[in-house]
């Protein structure tokens, strides 16, 4: 069915990448809904050159899924995990190299080397499953970046370890449609990558972009609304993706690497703000990992380099101090929202 779906979205994809223009007397914007990295993805520039940069930047989307997904096989990673190492173009090779260092800046929170325990769950796939602890066991001593030898674009992997970018790439893919936004003259526009968004530019004059942090307990509302310009907001979240067991527990995409199970946290979802998107993206996989005191922790010990908006469990929509002036609560809603001091 999952499957079926895919299809279908994937044609009115196509069909809308043919785009949509507006002008009415505001600014020439062209936008274009695409599907691909498993994710709906809407772009959306202004300005003459809209059009050219939207499809160049979808166009670039494409480039790097066929390059990085592990699902297709014959990606540059799959090709990796399947010979235990190989040589990777100069990109995909720093792209490792970013994920290994946000690994071993987060403690492990973020391991890319998770890819032999996301696999053993299925989670995104149209086979989820629940493994054995002893499946995991034998699983988890594959975990860990010491298996990952990286030398210039020379990769070697240990037997039976294996990588995921999917917690990587699409904060990735943001900061490449922010370089080729810049290449193509638009200073106005806004991408979302699922729950990876960069805001380019303002919106007008006087006003950024108001961008929704989806409410994690309610799929058509939102918890809060950024502004941002010229910033990424990614947002890692249970929500996102996840399958119901037979006895009714959800297990969400999120893989603690301790333990090799699904994240089962008090944060419902993290979003971090910043100005490189790769550095959002693993950041927020991690910190939700980490749960909320020791995101809070690493935020305090790295707060120059990025801006997060926490949900608890318990109900609480947490902000550093940076989004003080640009966060709104929503209306009527039952969260309570604070700063975080
Ligand atoms: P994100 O939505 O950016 O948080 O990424 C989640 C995706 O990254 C999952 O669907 C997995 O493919 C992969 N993943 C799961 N757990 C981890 C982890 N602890 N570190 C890195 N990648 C992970
Ligand atoms: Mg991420």
């Amino acid at each position: 069915m999952r499957k079926y779906i895919k299809r279908l979205f994937a044609l009115l994809a196509a069909l809308c990448l043919a785009g949509s223009l507006a002008a009415c007397g505001s600014p020439k914007s062209y936008t274009a809904d695409i599907f691909a990295m498993d994710t709906v993805m809407k772009l959306t520039a202004y300005g003459p050159s809209a059009e050219t940069a939207v499809n160049a930047a979808a166009k670039e989307i494409n480039r790097l899924e066929a390059q990085l997904s592990n699902t297709i096989a014959t990606s540059e990673i799959s090709q990796l995990n399947a010979g235990s190492g190989g040589t990777v173009s100069e990109e995909t090779a720093s792209l490792l190299s970013a994920a290994l260092t946000y690994a071993q800046m987060t403690d492990g929170a973020f391991d890319m080397t998770i890819a032999p325990v996301v696999a053993a769950w299925g989670i995104t796939t149209d086979n989820p499953q629940v493994p054995t602890q002893a499946e995991i066991d034998a699983l988890l001593p594959l975990v860990g970046s010491g298996h990952v030898s990286l030398s210039g674009t020379a990769v070697t992997l240990d037997v039976g370890c294996s990588v995921d970018l999917g917690g990587i790439a699409k904060g990735y893919a943001s900061d490449r449609i922010a370089a080729v936004f810049k290449e193509n003259g638009v200073t106005s526009g806004v991408i979302s990558l699922g729950g990876n968004v960069y805001a380019c530019g303002m919106k007008s004059k006087k006003e950024g972009w108001r961008v929704a942090i989806q409410d994690p307990q309610n799929s058509a509302g939102y918890a809060a609304l950024v502004t941002l310009s010229d910033q990424f907001a990614v947002t890692s979240g249970g929500y996102q993706r996840y399958f119901t067991g037979e006895d009714g527990t959800v297990y969400q995409h999120i893989i603690d690497p301790a333990t090799g199970y699904p994240v089962q946290g008090d944060l419902t979802s993290v979003t971090i703000i910043g100005t490189n998107g790769t550095m959002c993206d693993a950041y927020s996989t991690a910190l939700y990992v980490m749960g909320l005191d020791k995101a809070t922790a690493y935020w305090r010990s790295h707060s120059d380099d990025f801006d997060m908006v926490l949900i608890t469990a318990d109900g609480r929509v947490l902000y550093t101090p940076g989004l003080a002036d640009n966060l709104e609560s929503v209306e009527g809603s039952s969260y309570a929202y604070a700063a975080i001091g």
